[in-house]
């Protein structure tokens, strides 16, 4: 599944932001694969076409994608301090496919500002400095275990060292990994070594509860953008404490509080959005008596590689897939319905899917 890594200064919201995660989050024993740990907040992904699917279907159970939000805000405050950073964490920001950076909109008195007044601009240089030094510490960590790779005469090893090298000299000016121009040889090299700030960046504005349903109106919010469009990043204008207050509530109730905001769609849903559009995600379904299920693929995903995240016999074995587009699917009330209008296409190993294919995978055990 997908995972999102948040980072922000203290008191900008961020765990009021992780509490609406959590609380709004799925019951994870029904994704034995996702992380059990506090610091991980697991969210549906909203997808409308699920309960249409199931309306045909009648499923046993419907089982949405999911997003685990990852709460790295303590390897931040380790790496400020130049505390070395623990290996759980470690492995929590290997894990994260993009960042969600949480930055300080609204204004209230009665919340200080840990750097006395809100300042967008340096906020962000200030938190892209802490994650640096946490790519600092994976970079010497990698460095180290390639001294020996050298000296047996490993020349990639070799090549690593010296992209590392060039990288490190970057940091030192305070460019983050996603402002050096790379080869693409080198990116391909940098993607393994799992720096944080070559990560995709969605900036979560948290304005006021009386702009959360204009915070693109907020002067803030629009210094955030700013420095957003240069780095190619998303910017999603979220009120934590309106997002707290929806977690709260019952579905139906959810809607009319939404509805008196003037807001569509809740932030998180927005986040969630924004994180697959930024990533390239797209999602297929399994659709049978025992369960409608969405799947989390990137664009471009081959049927064998997508059958893999079902299982990885399913892409080993992968013999040939069952399509249908979700449209087809629908309009003709559900797999038969489609198949006699020849709209269930049989296809290969270089099949690519597309978002909303319903998949039936054929393989050898
Ligand atoms: P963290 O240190 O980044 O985790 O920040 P917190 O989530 O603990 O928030 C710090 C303070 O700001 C708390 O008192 C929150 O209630 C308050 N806060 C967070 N989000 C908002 C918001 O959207 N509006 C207002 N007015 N206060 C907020």
């Amino acid at each position: 599944s997908l995972h999102v890594g948040i980072v922000g200064l203290p008191n900008v919201g961020k765990s009021t932001l992780f509490n609406a995660i959590t609380k709004a989050g799925a019951e994870s024993a029904n994704y034995p694969f996702c992380t059990i740990d506090p610091n991980v907040g697991i969210v549906q992904v909203p997808d409308f076409r699920l309960k249409a699917l199931a309306k045909i279907v009648n499923p046993q159970q419907i089982v949405p994608a999911v997003v685990e939000f990852v709460d790295i805000a303590g390897l931040v405050r380790g790496a400020s301090k130049g505390e070395g950073l623990g290996n759980q964490f470690l492995s929590h920001i290997r894990e994260v496919d993009a960042i969600v950076h949480v930055v300080r909109c609204f204004e209230d008195d009665n919340v200080v500002h840990v750097e006395g007044k809100i300042d967008p601009e340096r906020d962000i240089e200030t938190i892209r400095m802490e994650l640096i030094l946490a790519d600092m510490e994976t970079v010497y960590r990698r460095q180290a275990k390639l001294v020996g790779m050298i000296k047996s005469g490993d020349k990639k090893a070799k090549f690593e060292a010296e992209v590392l090298e060039k990288l490190v000299k970057k940091f030192d000016q305070g460019i983050p990994a996603n402002l050096v121009g790379f080869s693409e040889e080198e990116k391909e090299l940098l993607n393994s070594v799992s720096l944080l700030t070559l990560k995709p960046v969605i900036y979560a504005a948290n304005v006021s509860e009386a702009e959360a349903s204009n915070g693109e109106n907020n002067a803030n919010v629009q210094k955030v953008q700013e420095i957003a469009r240069l780095e190619n990043a998303e910017v999603i204008p979220v009120c934590a404490k309106i997002e707290a207050e929806i977690a709260e509530l019952e579905e139906d109730e959810k809607e009319i509080f939404m509805e008196e905001l003037g807001l569509t769609e809740s932030g998180l849903d927005r986040l969630i959005r924004s994180a697959f559009k930024l990533l390239g995600l797209i999602t297929f379904f399994t659709a049978g008596p025992k369960e409608v299920k969405a799947w989390t693929i990137c664009r471009e995903t081959k049927a064998p590689q997508a059958a893999g995240t079902i299982h990885s016999d399913f892409e080993r074995g992968f013999i040939r897939a069952e399509v249908v587009k979700y449209e087809h699917f629908m309009e003709n009330n559900g797999l038969n319905g489609a198949k006699d209008k020849g709209l269930v296409r049989l296809e290969g190993k270089e099949y690519v899917v597309q978002d909303g294919d319903i998949m039936h995978f054929r393989f050898n055990v």
